[in-house]
């Protein structure tokens, strides 16, 4: 039990990676507050998890909405007493060539990934300054936090921003034991991915299993996709660690796509 009794907040929690990071901190003893745009859905993986034995409650939250932020953290710091771990994971993939890129797309993707980091952030961070009992706050980066690829420029971008704003922080959040890291995972198996799988066929005109060897992970020491369990291990591992001497890094976990 590495997280008993530690509340964590989790963004995009109502599936893949985010899902599966909910469901080990809860096996660790952490109450969990499952984030989701959707409470139906949000609730499906709160009942998964209550239903075997662990804490969990759902809030229905639009990352990038300030309003609805505030009022998730709030939520969660009535039900449990306080928030002690962040993960801000909620994510979504919009691919084209720049020139194709709509403006509104654009501001879509760095609204989700960097305004929600940065909302998320503030309102936990608040909480945890007052509570005065540390904290640790997790970003979910990607390999393209470090590497670009063609299609993805927001994608991109906002991976990488993620970068900076975890130095800072790491920077600010020391004097209060506030730890900042960003996990940096190579292509993992959930609905982001393969919904992006048949996209680049198309963009690139070659098949499925093409964009799998190819591009997805033809760079890999094994051409193996991560896991969202490798994912979770390394949250946990994150969220646990005991010293702010590990604060403001990003750990990549990609069957070797990126070496640092
Ligand atoms: P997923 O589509 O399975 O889950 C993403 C979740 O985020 C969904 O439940 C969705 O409803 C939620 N979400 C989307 N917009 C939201 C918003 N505005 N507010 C709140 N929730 C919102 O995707 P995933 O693959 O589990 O991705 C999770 C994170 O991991 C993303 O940040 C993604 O960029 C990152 N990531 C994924 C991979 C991969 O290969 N799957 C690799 C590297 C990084």
């Amino acid at each position: 039990m590495q997280l008993n009794n530690k509340v964590a907040i989790i963004t995009g929690a109502a599936s893949g990676i985010g899902k599966e990071i909910a469901c080990e901190y809860a096996r660790q003893g952490a109450k969990v507050v499952i984030a989701d745009l959707a409470l139906e859905a949000a609730s499906a993986t709160a009942n998964e998890i209550t239903q075997a034995g662990g804490k969990a409650i759902a809030v229905a939250m639009d990352v990038s909405n300030e309003a609805q932020v505030d009022q998730g953290v709030a939520a969660a710091v009535a039900a449990f007493g306080g928030v002690d771990i962040l993960v801000s994971n909620a994510g979504i993939q919009i691919i084209s060539p720049i020139v194709d890129f709509g403006f509104e797309q654009w501001k879509k993707m760095l609204a989700i990934h960097l305004d929600g980091a940065f909302l998320t952030t503030r309102a936990c961070m608040r909480e945890m300054i007052k509570a005065g009992k540390g904290g640790a706050i997790i970003y979910m980066g990607s390999v393209h936090s470090h590497e670009g690829s063609p299609f993805k420029s927001a994608y991109v971008a906002a991976k990488h921003g993620l970068l900076g704003l975890a130095k800072v922080v790491a920077k600010e959040g020391a004097k209060d034991r506030i730890r900042a890291n960003v996990i940096c995972p190579g292509f993992v198996r959930t609905p982001l991915v393969d919904k992006q799988i048949p996209e680049q066929a198309a963009q690139l005109h070659i098949s499925e299993a093409d964009v799998i060897k190819n591009v997805m992970l033809k760079e890999t020491i094994d051409g193996e996709f991560t896991t969202t369990q490798d994912v979770a291990q390394t949250a946990l591992w994150l969220a646990a660690f005991p010293s702010t001497a590990l604060s403001g890094q990003s750990i990549v976990v990609s069957h070797g796509w990126h070496m640092q």
